[in-house]
């Protein structure tokens, strides 16, 4: 009998032959500075961990405490019987610490993504999205079946010109923008889209998934980077990366919040957080609060990475933030860079196509807070000595 899924294979062995399949790396440490992955262990530049926070003694002693009193599971989606008082206790913390009305917690942030923008437009409605937005507001935007408008990369006055052309069409309009895009570490243009959505009576929405913990007062965000408090709808952010555990959530009004209790599907099909993330993340934004000098560490160690990945001699793209991408075009050469960076003793992530566009692979850093400058400059000879063996780096 012929096996219906035999196409898969092929295509997996299509992979192997590219040089494009991935296996996955296992760690056998905490998520760290430095990790132990497949028996070796490395510096680690390629966690979403930019604060140390998975393994801050306060974050660690709240979850084992929250599991001591409330168990291991919450037993039920939200709207059923499983909204414990340290999911409202969160939400209300989050809603504080981000200076709106309300917040709503998802499972993880691709949740929060999908799950609202699903929710709040339809058929009749309209999208402007731009080009590299994550993956998760993506198929928020298809699961709506509104209209998907995308503009160019950081391109204000595309935004603005598809907004204009659609003053007579009908239906809402959302502008849609990532606040700091995951591959190249830019900024989102902010303060002109939220002007031309002013202009063109859209509703505001901002992923903020890598700034969350990263910028802005204490890590509020790119809206507080920005000093754009009030005018940005729809803020999501994640607690999955700086703040060091799992979980997703959307700030805005009250009557946003309550509509999303309503009517999001991952809030109302999926069971909420286990007591030891919701407690784990209620410790993460004390953390933010009482200790913003590792925020201060983080920021340093991005510009002492970036500069000597730059100084080497490498394309480090059009970074911004602790996102360091090394551009090397092909997606099999930047597979093998960080196989071969692996040997050497650094974890960076080979990412090539679809996650970015053909011929603009690279290898990404993200650096942390924790790592020592003994562990970066070891990271950057490595960097050099394996880009140069890979003529990543000429002379
Ligand atoms: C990582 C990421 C997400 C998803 O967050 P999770 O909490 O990991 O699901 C959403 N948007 C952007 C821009 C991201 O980088």
């Amino acid at each position: 009998m012929s096996n219906p899924l035999a196409y898969l294979h092929d295509q997996l062995e299509q992979w192997k032959r590219d040089g494009t399949y991935q296996r996955l790396r296992v760690l056998e440490s905490a998520s760290a500075a430095e990790s132990r992955f497949d028996g070796k262990n490395v510096i680690n530049l390629a966690s979403n961990n930019y604060l140390g926070l998975t393994t801050h003694p306060k974050l660690c002693a709240a979850a084992i405490a929250a599991v001591n009193r409330y168990g291991a599971g919450s037993g039920a989606v939200r709207t059923i019987s499983g909204t414990m008082s340290l999911h409202l206790d969160l939400e209300r913390r989050i809603a504080t610490f981000k200076r709106v009305e309300a917040c709503v917690v998802f499972q993880s942030g691709f949740a929060a993504n999908a799950g609202t923008v699903s929710a709040i437009l339809g058929p009749d409605d309209h999208i402007v999205s731009d080009e590299l937005n994550h993956a998760s507001i993506i198929d928020g935007c298809r699961l709506s079946r509104a209209k998907i408008h995308v503009f160019a990369h950081k391109d204000v006055a595309a935004a603005e010109r598809i907004l204009a052309s659609l003053a007579g069409a009908g239906g809402k309009k959302l502008l849609i923008s990532d606040g700091v895009f995951s591959m190249d570490g830019d900024i989102g243009p902010l303060p002109g889209l939220v002007e031309a959505a002013e202009k063109h009576g859209a509703i505001m929405m901002v992923d903020d998934a890598h700034a969350s913990g990263v910028l802005g007062r204490n890590g509020r965000g790119t809206v507080d980077h920005f000093g754009l408090h009030g005018r940005v709808h729809i803020q999501v952010g994640t607690l999955s990366k700086a703040i060091g555990v799992l979980g997703g959530y959307v700030c805005g009004s009250r009557d946003l919040i309550e509509f999303l209790y309503h009517r999001a599907r991952p809030f109302l099909f999926s069971t909420s957080h286990p007591p030891a993330v919701a407690a784990a993340c209620l410790a993460a934004f004390d953390v933010l609060e009482e200790e913003p000098e590792r925020i201060e560490a983080l920021w340093t160690n991005a510009r002492y990475l970036k500069q000597g990945l730059a100084s080497a001699g490498f394309d480090t793209g059009i970074s911004e933030t602790p996102i360091t991408p090394v551009m090397v075009g092909d997606a099999a050469l930047a597979h093998r860079f960080s196989r071969e960076l692996f040997e050497e003793g650094v974890l960076a992530t080979g990412i090539g196509f679809p996650t970015v566009a053909q011929g603009k692979a690279r290898v990404r850093t993200i650096v942390a807070a924790t790592h020592t400058r003994g562990e970066l400059d070891r990271a950057l000879e490595i960097f050099s000595r394996v880009g140069k063996r890979l003529e990543i780096l000429r002379g």
